[in-house]
């Protein structure tokens, strides 16, 4: 497909800006035409226009447009995981399944409209004769927040991008969105994006509710964040980014939320009688899980806590032999290589801290990541604030606790996170009930005997959790509570039935669960 590297704004092509950054190697490449301020607000307004024609459509509708897209990123076919190959280098059976969950995250969302309670409709009506006073009749559900600009990440180039869990989301709510591609990978963004503009025109919604800005710098996505007609920001990426995005929110004369993933250790706790039953199982576990797609995932564990002793001695020797013989492989980009390499000579140069091994397989290519296992003591972890921050790349440091309450200590002095893992015999759990109590106030996802990496996009999953890793710990960016991010509650006194959205008519013309008097019913 013939790629041509404009922005798509509210289905059509527009290149105000000259082509300013080259994106390819070699021949196959494309100029990318990054978007003007002009076109920023044209791509907000647009999508505000679409806005009340979009939330007032009938859900049947949202739910065939989040169908019809997924099918027709499915038509795009071989060349949009060689494209997608091309750009990023996660290589083709990832990107496969990636393209799977990407189609199966808009269709889950279409389902979710479909059934109707995300409303999360309520209704208690009213007592005119109740003493003191009569009680009014009162119904509150969800509704659309606005239009949502949402930032691709650089290491999901399809189901954390273009057409990804936050336009499922923000489409099953109603909300238009404004996408600010990553510069990682501007072609399959756009081979994406001419996939979303087909379903909206063939089923003749409004364009604008849906519009790609190309970008490399940050002018383009700080004027899209600061522009009035934007009412919700979703983004994954660095730390860096995201504060800066949500500074940026926070100063506009109507500040507004920012949902921004961002980075994660995701701390592996390996208990004393787990280590014995099955150290080696879990040190080949966690190799796996910090080589997974070079590392390059937001729950990737960066720490594993342990106790001191002959089992953690053993689990690390094992960890260090598995690490060296894992192949380097190349990175996302140059600047998350760079990152990398910067981060692990952060790691190397505390006092304390020990190399235990990084990869001996021989590469040629100068952007490979190799991976990496570090060691040191709860001390020195608690001591050493940089040890704590995200390296993003398949490495892993393990530290090692004298006692049940340095391993809490070491959990106390950590970040906000987006998992932690602990490895246990249900011992091991009755005598460090204390650790979990810890866990449950630091993380948004505990998970038992296995691994970070692997999220299931569905109902009960949370991807979210304390600052840093997001910037609002109540939210979710993956499954299906990720609608929540961009819905607002309205509640409605003394309305007419004819005047209510049908979610709050009496008989419940939607069927959908409504919490009815303090009850939940579908009657
Ligand atoms: P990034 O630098 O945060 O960029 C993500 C998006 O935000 C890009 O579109 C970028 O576009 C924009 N952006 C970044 N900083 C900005 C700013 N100050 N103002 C306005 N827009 C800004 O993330 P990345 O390129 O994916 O990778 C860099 C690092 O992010 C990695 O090394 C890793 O540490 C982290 N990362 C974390 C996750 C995660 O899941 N939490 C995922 C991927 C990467 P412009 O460059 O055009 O401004």
């Amino acid at each position: 497909m013939k790629l041509h590297g404009r922005n798509l704004i509210a289905g059509e092509v527009s290149a105000q800006g000259n082509p300013t950054f080259w994106h390819g190697t070699g021949t196959v490449g494309v100029n990318v035409h990054e978007a003007t301020d002009w076109e920023v607000s044209r791509a907000a307004s647009l999508a505000a226009e679409a806005f009340e024609d979009f939330r007032a459509r009938p859900p049947e509708q949202r739910a065939a447009l989040l169908d019809r897209i997924a099918a027709e990123i499915e038509a795009l076919g071989d060349p949009l995981i060689e494209r997608a190959n091309l750009e990023t280098s996660l290589g083709v059976p990832r990107l496969t399944g990636e393209r799977a969950r990407t189609c199966n995250q808009l269709r889950m969302f279409a389902r979710v409209v479909e059934e109707g309670s995300w409303v999360q409709a309520r209704i208690d009506r009213a007592l005119p004769d109740r003493k003191p006073l009569p009680r009014p009749d009162l119904r509150r559900m969800l509704i659309p927040i606005g239009p949502v600009a949402s930032f691709s990440a650089s290491n999901f180039p399809l189901a954390i991008s273009v057409a990804g869990n936050d336009l499922s989301s923000a489409f099953a709510a109603g909300c238009p969105v404004v996408v600010k591609a990553h510069p990682g990978h501007p072609g399959t963004s756009e081979m994406v994006a001419n996939a979303v503009n087909k379903a909206v025109g063939e089923l003749g919604i409004h364009p604008g509710v849906f519009s790609l800005l190309q970008g490399r710098g940050h002018a383009v996505g700080l004027a899209l964040v600061r522009d009035p007609e934007i009412k919700a920001v979703a983004f994954t990426g660095s730390l860096r980014g995201g504060r800066a995005l949500f500074d940026a929110a926070n100063a506009r004369a109507e500040p507004i939320p920012v949902f921004a993933e961002m980075g994660s250790i995701n701390p592996v706790f390996v208990l004393p009688g787990a280590l014995e039953e099955r150290g080696r199982q879990i040190a080949e576990g966690l190799k796996n899980s910090v080589t997974l797609g070079v590392g390059q995932f937001c729950t990737c564990p960066g720490v594993v806590v342990g106790l001191e002793g002959e089992a953690t001695e053993r689990f690390t020797r094992d960890v260090g032999e598995l690490i060296a013989a894992a192949p380097p492989a190349a990175m996302l980009n140059d600047h998350i290589w760079r990152g990398y390499v910067e981060g692990l000579q952060s790691i190397a140069a505390v006092p304390g801290v020990k190399a235990v091994a990084r990869s001996k397989v021989e590469t040629q290519s100068r952007t490979t990541g190799a991976p990496a296992v570090f060691a040191t003591d709860a001390d020195t972890f608690y001591n050493n604030k940089a040890l704590r921050d995200e390296v993003f790349g398949p490495s892993t440091l393990i530290v090692k606790g004298r006692s049940k309450e340095e391993l809490e200590s070491v959990a106390r002095v950590l970040h906000g996170q987006l998992t932690a893992t602990i490895h246990g015999t249900p011992q091991d759990l009755e005598e460090h009930r204390g650790l979990i109590s810890i866990l449950e106030q630091k993380v948004g996802r505990l998970i038992f005997n296995g691994f970070p990496t692997g999220i299931e996009p569905c109902n009960a999953v949370h991807h979210g959790g304390p600052y840093p890793a997001t910037t609002d710990a109540r939210t979710t960016s993956i499954g299906t509570t990720a609608i929540e991010r961009f819905v607002r509650p309205v509640c409605y006194q003394d309305f007419p039935q004819s005047a209510l959205p049908p979610e709050l008519r009496d008989g419940n013309p939607r069927k959908i669960w409504r919490l009815v008097e303090g009850q939940m019913t579908r009657e």
